[in-house]
């Protein structure tokens, strides 16, 4: 059967839901369609793109392919910064905990040149996951290993056990914890001079979420969390965050790799894994197409097989831009197209074909007008770019009824 691109195009569904898809702005920085990626020339330059918190460690991982090192090493230089870096609630070190309060990681890795693939999820006590993902392939015939085994496996292999959960993630989790249980013996006891009396019915919903933020500022700052991360604090237990980092890079023989690791969805059920470890999902790396990653709601993307979806895409004729923007019609088509569902969730690819091209597209425009979703790229140049948003408007905005009183802005260097 003979499948034309603009037969591809048309069976995509939700058109007429997905405010600007088909008007959409072209990529950043695409180089021209090309009917089979697979035929494509050699690249002219290496590229990197990777997630907004990849920035800092992009130039020398750019640097380090130059000069002839290997596409997942550079890939790897890249994502273990957020991984090592504490203050990055979403990878690695001071990841946000599961609902137990436990950082449990995932990643995945695939080597183009090789076409070898390794993943781990829900490891636990190693700061390291994406090298670990990689250790997999180099050290055994699996591809992927979770949990206890994972762990195992990672202290066999040389990396060391540290404790991942930092004191400001414990806090947020035990702010979390609070939060949320009224019914149990969390927080404080009717005893103690913090305890507070449920809000009456009769309060509008406004006048409750005021409350209910300062009181949890309060509340942060009694836990000993800095004023300044009180309100990313309370963000954070409101709207419990994802937040991941992917890099695709490829170099200038055409050699490519893919990586994706991530403390995943804060105050997951212990055990869950998210797209971040699922090859083909997280992250996807065709040495003859191209590479693709996601960050965001992992459980949807798993759904779509989202970073396959988009490598297969191109080998059928799409560019960067149109093979995302089909995945996240297919999240789109999950829900129907109900906007309601659809706006507690977000999506981020991250998309490279074997000549070049790249593209970032994302399910909404960012989570708060002025700050939309960002991605860096370096193809000689490092910069980053805003993603094309397949819908208009901001997913579950926050928090979701009115602002946040100014006295408590004040003091705020940091919201999300
Ligand atoms: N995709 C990750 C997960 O679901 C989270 C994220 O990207 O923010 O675990």
């Amino acid at each position: 059967m003979t499948f034309s691109r603009r037969d591809f195009v048309k069976t995509s569904v939700m058109g007429a839901v997905a405010a600007g898809m088909d008007g959409a702005q072209p990529a950043t920085a695409e180089a021209g369609h090309l009917e089979h990626a697979s035929q494509s020339e050699t690249p002219k330059r290496s590229v990197i793109i990777c997630a907004h918190n990849g920035h800092a460690y992009v130039e020398a991982a750019y640097a380090f392919l130059k000069n002839g090192g290997d596409t997942l090493d550079a890939g790897i230089q890249v994502v273990k910064g957020p991984e090592d870096d504490p203050n990055d609630d979403s990878v690695g070190l001071g990841g946000l905990p599961n609902e137990e309060g436990v950082v449990e990681l995932d990643a995945c890795c695939m080597h183009g040149p090789t076409r070898r693939a390794g993943s781990v999820g829900a490891v636990r006590n190693i700061i390291n996951v994406s090298m670990v993902s990689k250790a997999v392939f180099e050290h055994t015939g699996h591809v992927m290993l979770v949990g206890e085994g994972a762990e195992r496996f990672a202290v066999a292999v040389g990396f060391p056990r540290v404790n991942l959960l930092t004191e400001r993630s414990r806090k947020i989790w035990l702010l979390w914890k609070e939060y949320n249980s009224d019914r149990d013996w969390w927080g404080p006891g009717m005893a103690d001079p913090h305890w507070h009396p449920p809000a009456p019915d009769s309060k509008p919903q406004a006048e409750l979420w005021q409350e209910k933020i300062q009181q949890l500022c309060q509340r942060a700052g009694e836990l000993g969390i800095e004023p300044e991360f009180q309100l990313a604090a309370v963000r954070r237990v409101i709207f419990p965050p994802t937040g991941t980092i992917h890099c695709s890079v490829l170099n200038e023989k055409g050699e490519m790799s893919g990586i994706t690791t991530t403390s995943g969805l804060a105050f997951k059920l212990p055990g869950r894994c998210g797209d971040s470890p699922i090859i083909g999902a997280g992250c996807y790396t065709d040495q003859d197409v191209g590479s693709a990653g996601a960050t965001g709601a992992g459980e949807e993307n798993i759904k779509v097989a989202g970073a396959h979806t988009i490598v297969e895409n191109m080998r059928r004729g799409l560019s960067p831009q149109e093979a995302g923007m089909d995945a996240l019609k297919r999240i789109v088509r999950n829900y129907n197209g109900d906007m309601t569902k659809l706006h507690y969730m977000d999506m981020t690819y991250y998309i490279l074909r074997k000549d070049g091209a790249y593209a970032s597209v994302c399910l909404w425009e960012g989570y708060a007008a002025g700050h939309p979703h960002r991605f860096v790229v370096h193809d000689g140049t490092l910069r980053e770019e805003v993603a094309t948003p397949l819908l208009k408007g901001f997913s579950q905005e926050w928090p979701p009824f009115p602002t946040i009183p100014e006295e408590l802005k004040k003091n705020s260097v940091y919201v999300k």
